[in-house]
């Protein structure tokens, strides 16, 4: 298995975990661009946003809650939080693992880069 994420899935890499069930990981980003900067993540390999198809859609919602239940932790709910998925080279997607940037505890500038 060479994919970066699903070995931080499979608990091969170490990861300063925030959440996980049965079909996503949250854990911190190594290089936080943000207070709380946590990635959320499938279980299943899919490789980018751009390859979800409608099956998805239970594991999409998972994602978002798992975000959404991180984000009630560290108390951003009233303060203010953005979920990203960066796709291709233009957005920056440097991981082809799908994953669910959680940003908070700052005010984030809009539109972003
Ligand atoms: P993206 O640029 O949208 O593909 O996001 C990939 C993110 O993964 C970046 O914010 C990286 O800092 C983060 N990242 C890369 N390697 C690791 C790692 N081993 N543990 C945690 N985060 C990582
Ligand atoms: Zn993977």
């Amino acid at each position: 298995m060479s994919c970066l994420f699903c070995r931080i899935a499979a608990g091969e890499i170490p990861a300063r975990i925030a959440y996980r069930d049965d079909s996503v990981v949250a854990f911190h980003d190594i290089e936080p661009r943000a207070p709380t900067h946590v990635l959320v993540i499938p279980r299943e390999h899919v490789p980018s946003v751009d390859a979800i198809e409608a099956g998805h859609g239970p594991t999409l919602a998972a994602m978002v809650l798992a975000a959404q239940k991180v984000a009630h932790e560290v108390g951003a709910e009233r303060s203010g939080y953005r979920l990203v998925f960066n796709h291709g080279p233009d957005a920056g997607q440097s991981v082809d693992h799908l994953h669910l940037h959680l940003l908070a505890g700052r005010k984030l500038s809009w539109p972003p880069g």
